[in-house]
């Protein structure tokens, strides 16, 4: 199998590309984000363009490896006819961007183009609020070897997008997926508009194309449409041609010229694409790669990582971040954002540990209390009645006490059944109040038991 994506997402911008309506189309009531231009009325001359776009736009190339070839940007007339583009035309800019890369996947282009209306044929109507805002399609050459090749690419995407801050997320992403198996023609997936549909979509057409190749029928070039209710693609149009769209210089937009340092500017500003991150992480901070995925999955999370390692040990601080940080937000269905955990508190937790303050255990259950909780970990270590390793003379008496307590487990374990330890071990935890050290106290119990 071979697949290639376009995947068109929305630039964040406040103002649409060629007028000054606002952006937000989701929230505003239908048609009221508009004027003649982003209306596409016949003769509707568009203002100069949105310069916030350009820029996002750029620096996405950048993120993603691309050659800057920025010396002059033409805007085309790319001809359809829909009921959601009046004009008849579709304003999209020649490359701006060529030959980038991300994970190996090769970029073959990235270019700006104008958002079309939303056609609601169920309604009878068509909404313009959407129509006129910045796109950015970005063309992949055909690299990706499997539906799962596509989503682990296309999630990597979105978050280099994410990243930018100059793009918004899957939410608004549009994808048309280009799919061919060996030796057969060329199927292009319409509009697909979330990576787990891109996924779903490529299954289904891998099925359908081999299916045919089976009974010996032709795989014609084709579009088709991909309907997310039902996980099914089905044919929509013989695929046209790019001279079917009649491409021609749009003569109401002058050409836009890029100054070489307004590039040098964007990539002294621009966030480090997280494929970039995860190299770094290794090299400073002697992780290792899977470590370093982990934590630059969030740009907060890695961000916290950072200023964590300024007074904690950079693998011990890795090790926590990675394990049951991770854990706790996972149990709890958060995003590092959304638990709202301070760095201050992660750095006091860490330090409380490393200083042995307290024990594995207990820092264990204190992270676990710290998701969108104003205590600081010492305080719910207080709360929890964690403070403080218990000492030594402490844990023989709870070893002494659950011994005397539990006949039967001394019993087992001395006619062999070694989980009578586990048992045991866990009857000290819970009589220290889980501060006693885990190893310690195995120690002591095999001493006691042998006696
Ligand atoms: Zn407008
Ligand atoms: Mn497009």
């Amino acid at each position: 199998m071979k697949c290639g994506l376009e995947i068109h997402v929305q630039l964040e911008t406040e103002s649409k590309l060629f007028c000054s309506c606002p952006t937000n189309y989701q929230d505003a009531q239908v048609n009221t984000n508009i004027c003649p231009v982003c209306l596409n009325q016949p003769g509707a001359k568009p203002y100069p363009i949105n310069e916030k776009a350009i820029n996002n736009a750029l620096m996405i190339a950048l993120m993603l490896n691309c050659k800057i070839d920025a010396n002059l940007i033409y805007f085309m007339r790319k001809h359809y006819n829909y009921p959601d583009l009046p004009s008849g035309y579709q304003k999209t800019s020649i490359p701006i961007g060529y030959e980038g890369d991300l994970n190996g996947i090769r970029i073959r282009e990235i270019h700006m183009e104008e958002d079309p209306g939303q056609f609601k044929p169920d309604r009878g109507i068509v909404d313009f609020n959407r129509s006129g805002i910045p796109l950015v399609e970005i063309v992949t050459e055909p690299d990706m070897h499997s539906p799962e090749e596509a989503r682990t690419f296309l999630r990597e995407l979105i978050r280099v997008l994410k990243y930018s801050e100059g793009a918004r997320g899957e939410g608004t992403m549009r994808a048309d997926v280009n799919v061919s198996l060996e030796g057969g023609k060329r199927a292009e997936i319409k509009n697909v508009n979330s990576i787990k549909g891109a996924y779903k979509a490529l299954k289904f057409e891998i099925i359908r194309q081999k299916n045919l190749i089976k009974r010996g029928i032709e795989i014609k070039q084709e579009t088709r449409a991909f309907l997310e209710s039902q996980m099914i693609t089905v044919a929509m149009r013989s695929k046209e041609d790019t001279d079917d769209y009649r491409l021609i210089l749009d003569p109401d937009l002058p050409p836009i010229k890029v100054a070489n340092e307004e590039i040098e500017n964007i990539e002294e500003i621009m966030p480090e694409a997280p494929h970039n991150k995860i190299k770094r992480f290794v090299k400073e901070y002697g992780i290792d790669e899977e470590t370093a995925k982990i934590l630059t999955s969030e740009l907060e999370l890695a961000n916290v990582y950072e200023k964590v390692v300024k007074s904690i040990n950079s693998e011990f601080a890795a090790m926590w971040m990675r394990d049951e940080l991770k854990r706790v937000l996972s149990y709890n269905k958060l995003d590092f954002v959304e638990s709202e955990i301070r760095d201050k508190d992660l750095i006091q937790l860490f330090s409380m540990l490393q200083n042995k303050e307290i024990t594995t255990k207990a820092g264990q259950r204190i992270i676990e209390h710290m998701p969108k909780n104003k205590k600081s970990p010492s305080e719910i270590a207080e709360k929890l009645g964690l403070t403080g390793i218990v000492k030594e003379d402490e844990i023989i008496n709870a070893v002494k006490q659950a011994i005397d307590e539990n006949p039967e487990a001394v019993e087992d374990y001395n006619q062999g059944k070694k989980a009578s330890m586990n048992f045991l071990v866990g009857q000290v935890m819970k009589i220290t109040r889980g501060k006693a050290d885990p190893s310690e106290t195995v120690n002591i119990l095999n001493s006691l038991l042998k006696e």
